[in-house]
């Protein structure tokens, strides 16, 4: 047994034994920036100022369009204000024509739009208020007509059809459909049969169900021409709709009232914009965007991304003085935008965007509460199209957002919650990703069940949620925004790590396609084509990240950087070999254990028909969603409906890249390549036909 003494001794040699490999060799830490800066700007950056500021923005009711004298324009004015105040110097709104006539790329503006109030009153059976915009400002549809009508009430069913108005007469009453869909019943009853306006329930959504008095967005989307003939349309609750219906069901004669007091007319959009200069390289911009518009509240679409934008501003502000960071060296551009129209409005006089924006990051959603609103964080990846840095500058630092140091005093103590997906659409980043712009833009934002419905409320907001996501973003934008060269090697090393899990990720995805289609009696006809596809897999994967790490030069001058990021890319490159080793022995042993032959896949005409067209794209801007079904006749379109299989899943994001990839040099047989390593497998037919009808658009040219 040791003395007293002697263990004493013991313990403290053992405790010394074990302290000095942590002096020796430091711990493992794992993110792009300084510890020290992290935790400078966790402190800085405050969930709950952010949480003000989103209470403030939902008190406006945003539409866009909305022009002189509406709150869209105070609410840009107010926040203009404030970025003054926080000390920004150059702050400035922009405006754009706005009258539903205008088009900005392919988009048309909305129409202006500006709105007083408006009262639904039912008058028989009972005399009751049914809808008060004061209330809830959705409840009255945005772009509603003004207007005044006591009327029967007419029931139509679902009312999207000609078949519902059989046999009704319409005209100069008011209209209940249920169900949702707002616009399509007003262009039916009201724009087709000269109707006073729609009253309309909402949609049959399921996980909205169990809120009986959600009332839903359903904007009216009148065109210049259309704006003489538009009415008015109030939105109702399921429960309001339930209570109508039964009176209809017992026979009983409906009647109501209704006063709107609103102008539609030539509105503007106004952009906000706030600029820091960069110190060292001013032309180099790293454009943060977020949407201001929509309707009262939303307060998480988008007042949340908007807010989080201030406090942004506010932050780079305070660390700089506070000595935390350095003047930023590149260029911020923030951008508070009426979302779409207004972002391709701003960016038809901003085409030198092009040259200059380095990265961009679309905050639309950034801070729900993850249990009120059945949702997660969702970062959707730049397009591999637009060849970038900033999806891994983000995903760098998710482990960072793990800590309870983001818990804010009024928010949630939900750990952070998060997926990362593939490139899709549906805001403002579509117009910056297009290769008009090339500008590599990730959205950063959640699924809610609330979006676009009045209980989009600021309660549904967590302060952690926003403070987590707000440093995500601003320690993003200081690493990229003051990057040297030192910094650009490091990213380069974090970028070809996470490029060889992305090549052996895409092979295992080539080896379960490979087994699926052997395995399955029905599939294995097309197994030799399959392969012969997928074998190009490895090499297109590598010239995407290749391209992903050449970017990354723009950050890093010095030459020896530049070589270190070529031998990076050689050593990428190099895996292709092996990758395409894994997929050949995996096929031959499938092939074994299938009892199959090897059949070689003999390239067939649409094959060499597609690897011999080069497309080139001959216009700006993507293309919006409903363009092919407005401007290809009937049967044109329904090759679309009739051939959903060829084309596979994510249809919106496959037309989006393709068009992206449409550069002269590309064939569309790569461009299938592409998208098919992107999503999932793409029919050769479908991008054939696809380019065909761009071609008979003449959007696009075969070079
Ligand atoms: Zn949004």
């Amino acid at each position: 047994m040791l003395t007293p003494k002697k263990s004493w001794l013991s313990v403290i040699t053992i405790t010394f034994l074990f302290l000095l490999p942590l002096f020796l060799f430091p711990q493992d830490y794992p993110y792009l920036i300084k510890r020290e800066l992290l935790e400078m700007i966790q402190s800085e950056v405050s969930g709950e100022r952010a949480w003000d500021m989103v209470s403030k923005i939902s008190r406006f009711h945003r539409i866009r369009g909305g022009g002189e004298g509406s709150e869209y324009n105070q609410c840009a004015e107010y926040l203009a204000k404030e970025l003054r105040q926080i000390g920004l110097k150059e702050v400035t709104i922009k405006k754009y024509r706005s009258d539903g006539f205008q088009k900005y790329f392919f988009w048309t503006s909305p129409v202006g739009w500006k709105v007083n109030g408006a009262e639904l009153w039912m008058i028989k059976p009972s005399r009751k208020l049914i809808a008060r915009f004061s209330d809830q400002a959705v409840s009255l549809m945005p772009y509603s007509q003004g207007g005044e009508v006591e009327s029967e009430v007419i029931y139509v069913g679902r009312g999207r059809s000609d078949a519902e108005y059989k046999n009704k007469n319409v005209k100069g009453k008011l209209v209940f459909a249920t169900g949702g869909g707002g616009s399509q019943v007003h262009r039916q009853a009201v724009l087709k049969r000269g109707a006073a306006g729609v009253i309309v329930g909402p949609s049959d959504r399921e996980d909205r169900l169990q809120y009986p008095d959600l009332i839903e967005v359903n904007r009216l989307s009148p065109s210049g021409e259309e704006r003489e003939k538009a009415g008015f349309g109030f939105a109702l609750s399921r429960r309001q709709e339930k209570e109508l219906v039964s009176l209809f069901r017992a026979g009983r004669k409906v009647a109501m009232r209704a006063e709107v007091e609103a102008e539609l007319f030539d509105g503007n959009m106004p952009v906000l914009e706030a600029k820091i200069i960069g110190t060292e390289y001013p032309s180099q911009e790293i454009i943060i965007m977020g949407h201001l518009d929509h309707y009262k509240p939303g307060a998480n679409d988008n007042a949340s991304g908007s807010a989080g934008m201030i406090e942004m501003a506010r932050n780079l502000r305070a660390l700089v003085e506070r000595d935390a960071i350095s003047p930023l060296k590149r260029t911020i551009r923030f951008l508070w935008l009426p979302e779409i129209h207004g972002a391709a409005a701003y960016l038809t006089k901003h085409l030198d965007l092009k040259e200059k924006g380095i990265c961009g990051m679309n905050l639309d959603m950034i801070g729900e509460d993850y249990t009120l609103c059945q949702s997660n964080f969702n970062l959707i990846c730049s397009p591999y199209s637009v060849p970038g840095y900033i999806n891994d500058v983000l995903t760098n630092l998710f482990g960072w957002l793990e800590g309870r140091a983001f818990f804010s005093p009024r928010g949630s103590k939900n750990r952070f919650n998060f997926r990362i997906r593939p490139f899709s659409g549906g805001s403002d980043h579509v117009m910056f990703n297009d290769s008009t712009f090339s500008i590599p833009t990730p959205m950063l934002g959640h699924g809610d069940v609330f979006h676009h419905t009045s209980l989009d409320t600021p309660d549904k907001c967590d302060p952690t949620e926003m403070k987590r996501i707000i440093s995500l973003a601003l320690a993003a934008t200081i690493f990229i925004a003051n990057a040297d060269d030192e910094d650009a090697l490091e990213l380069a090393r974090e970028v070809f790590t996470q490029a060889n899990i992305r090549m052996t990720r895409r092979t295992q995805r080539s080896i379960r396609l490979l087994h699926q289609y052997a395995s399955d009696t029905d599939k294995r006809n097309n197994l030799a084509e399959l392969y012969s596809n997928i074998i190009n897999y490895p090499i297109v994967q590598a010239q995407v990240e290749t391209a992903n790490l050449e970017e990354i030069k723009e950050l890093g001058k010095e030459k020896a950087t530049q070589s270190a990021i070529d031998s990076l890319i050689k050593d990428l490159n190099r895996q292709i070999a092996d990758e395409k080793d894994i997929i050949n022995s995996t096929y031959d042993l499938f092939l074994e254990r299938y009892e199959l032959n090897k059949e070689d896949f003999q390239l067939n005409d649409l094959y060499k028909k597609a690897s011999s067209l080069k497309p080139k794209r001959l216009f700006k801007g993507p293309l919006p969603g409903n363009y092919l079904r407005e401007n290809l006749d009937e049967k044109g379109s329904a090759w679309y409906t009739r051939n959903r299989a060829k084309i596979g899943r994510s249809y919106g994001s496959k037309i989006y890249e393709i068009v992206n990839l449409m550069d002269g040099n590309r064939s569309l047989l790569d461009i299938r390549h592409i998208v098919s390593c992107e999503y999932n497998e793409t029919d050769v037919e479908f991008i054939l036909h696809f380019a065909g009808d761009l071609k008979k658009l003449k959007l696009i040219t075969f070079e």
